[in-house]
């Protein structure tokens, strides 16, 4: 098994429980595995990334970390905190809304929400104006030399922390859920940078269980990029997983106007789950993935169990267009 270097952050296993009310309505065994509450840092997915990734970082020595996203980014707010934890300086290059800058409307604020935890934590935010992926990489990398000539030792991270550890971390936390309960037919999760997505799938290849990628992002190609992190992970472990594209089910449906703005069926499913059950969801990615559970048991695609992997995100709820 790998040897990755590791610190400990989150508290797990994360709880898993039954909804027994909207299971009821929509006439399925439906369950949440709570990764919002990672209890790190307000919680979410990141957080089990975050204990490799800042395991590498103790491990090399940095004494800061650089990494970019967008403004109200959760991966940024737990890797700040996760930087505080192991007394490493944190800068990150943020955009509002990087992905949809030609047409930006309808995004979150560029204030309050993960932003002002990311203030609370000291972290070293460089707020750019909207642009395209690229410049925001560029921004990132020239930040990182910033801190290079001033003599530091710098880490960088890419963007939303998928690396080989991170979807090893979430292979691990497959098989955390498989010594919870009986097994699941269906897994449903929201799928961005992939290290989520990619993770569960290897952790449920050669099982019955189905593992539902919904997707925040309008990229079609993001499975060719699951596959190869899934080779690198194969590379650094002894898995040897193998992973195709055909192990990967992704649906587009739910993105909505696009990555980063919020959609009128997530909300919906937003206040369906809080109005059912009392369960928080985010409008970015957890919102749309609910939104697709919703929407594809409604149409009778769901099987019977299903689990719906609550990913975080909930600190954009404060930094949403008022309705
Ligand atoms: C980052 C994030 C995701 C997507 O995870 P990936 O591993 O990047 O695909 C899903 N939900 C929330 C709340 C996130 O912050």
């Amino acid at each position: 098994m790998a040897d990755f270097p590791k610190i400990d952050l989150i508290l797990s296993p994360t709880p898993l429980h039954r909804l027994p009310r909207l299971s009821d309505q929509l006439g399925l065994d439906l369950w949440i595995k709570r990764d919002d509450l990672t209890g790190f840092a307000f919680g979410g997915n990141k957080g089990r990334k975050l204990e490799y990734l800042i395991g590498e970082a103790v491990a090399q020595r940095a004494e800061v970390v650089v990494t970019c996203g967008s403004a109200q980014s959760n991966f940024v707010r737990q890797l700040a905190a996760a930087c505080s934890i192991a007394g490493i300086r944190f800068a990150a290059a943020v955009m509002p809304l990087p992905y949809e800058f030609e047409e930006a409307s309808g995004g979150l604020a560029a204030e309050g929400g993960n932003l002002l935890l990311d203030q609370i934590l000291g972290a070293d935010i460089r707020l750019l104006p909207n642009d395209t992926w690229e410049s925001l990489y560029d921004s990132a990398a020239k930040l990182a030399d910033e801190y290079r000539k001033s003599g530091k030792n710098v880490y960088e991270i890419p963007i939303g922390g998928s690396t080989p550890q991170g979807a090893y971390a979430f292979y691990q936390a497959g098989k955390e859920l498989q010594s919870q309960a009986d097994p699941f037919d269906m897994i449903v999760v929201a799928s961005s940078s992939g290290s989520t997505q990619t993770g569960l799938t290897a952790a449920y290849k050669g099982t019955a269980t189905v593992v539902q990628g919904i997707a925040c992002d309008p990229e079609p190609d993001m499975p060719d990029e699951f596959v190869a992190l899934a080779a690198k992970l194969d590379e650094l472990t002894d898995l040897n997983l193998n992973l195709k594209r055909d192990d990967f089910v992704f649906n587009l449906d739910y993105v909505g106007p696009g990555y980063g703005v919020p959609s009128e069926g997530g909300m919906a499913a937003i206040r369906t789950l809080a109005q059912t059950e009392g369960v928080f969801l985010d409008p970015i990615y957890s919102g749309k993935a609910f939104h697709g559970l919703l929407d594809l048991a409604a149409n009778g695609k769901l099987p019977k169990r299903v689990c719906f992997w609550h990913t975080g995100g909930t600190p954009a709820l404060f930094a949403m267009p008022t309705q």
